[in-house]
């Protein structure tokens, strides 16, 4: 079989996780595709990620559950036989002032951007400690940077991320694993669509490039991060933002 490169992207059904599930099955990877959703049309995903007659394995789960994230690596390293890339994409919000906050809120967002990414990072490390060599890029968000209010269980996911991709980094730069964070501004995804005009031209207002920006252009640095062309960058926090934070 012909030896392509392979990538694991989490929440890759759609958003920004499907823009980089693109990027990479053009630059000829194999894809392992995780999602969460049963309405998911397969058939569907797979007619747009399929490039060069790349290979594309589904994995469904949870990446909030541990043993679900097992799984999904175990079903990965048995069709494919390693992982190169892992980039942990899969996020939700649950927005709302602190005071209003519901446990269940805080611990959902925690749950699946922060711990989803130690459950999942956790599952895949050993693969790429033993062949030395690998690349982990977790998506965080400028608010983990900046804070926002509303999104306390959010920005301390994000944050959270920013935390563990530096200290993983430090862990594994001897085994020649790379492990870097993109956070994004603003992006035109599901996930902004849902706030209201007004506050998406309040935020917009406030971003220099004065626009949103494209899942497409996430997508690019989280590639350029996988990359051999980022040989000598770990442990960074790359914004993609249109100079939103700086
Ligand atoms: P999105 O359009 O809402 O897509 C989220 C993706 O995550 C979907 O594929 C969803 O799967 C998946 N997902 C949700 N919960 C999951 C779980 N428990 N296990 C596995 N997969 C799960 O979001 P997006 O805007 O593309 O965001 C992608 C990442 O970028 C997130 O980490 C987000 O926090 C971050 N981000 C986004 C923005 C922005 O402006 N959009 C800004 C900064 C950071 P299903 O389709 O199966 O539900």
């Amino acid at each position: 079989m012909e030896d392509k490169k392979v990538v694991l992207i989490t929440g890759a059904s759609r958003g920004i996780g499907k823009e980089i599930a693109k990027k990479f099955a053009k630059n000829d990877y194999n894809l392992i595709i995780n999602y969460i959703s049963e309405n998911t049309d397969l058939e569907e995903l797979e007619k747009e990620l399929k490039y060069n007659g790349n290979e594309i394995l589904f994995v469904k789960g949870n990446v909030a559950n541990y043993s679900e994230c097992e799984e999904m690596v175990k079903q990965a390293i048995e069709k494919f036989g390693k992982i190169d890339v892992l980039v942990n994409n899969a996020g939700i919000t649950r927005d709302g002032l602190l005071m209003r906050m519901k446990e269940e809120d805080f611990d959902s967002v925690i749950n699946v951007n922060l711990k989803g990414v130690f459950n999942m990072t956790k599952n895949v490390i050993p693969y790429m400690m033993k062949k030395k060599s690998g690349k982990i890029v977790s998506i965080s968000s400028v608010v983990g940077v900046v804070g926002n209010a509303g999104q306390t269980n959010y920005s301390a996911s994000k944050a959270g991320i920013i935390g563990f991709t530096k200290s993983l980094a430090k862990e594994c730069a001897s085994r020649n694993i790379y492990v870097n964070a993109v956070a994004p501004g603003f992006i035109q995804t599901d996930m902004t669509s849902v706030l209201k005009d007004d506050v998406k031209e309040s935020i917009g207002a406030q971003i220099p490039l004065k626009r949103m920006g494209t899942a497409e252009e996430v997508a690019k640095v989280v590639y350029f991060l996988s990359s051999d062309e980022s040989s000598y960058i770990t442990g960074q926090v790359i914004n993609v933002d249109g100079g939103m934070v700086m």
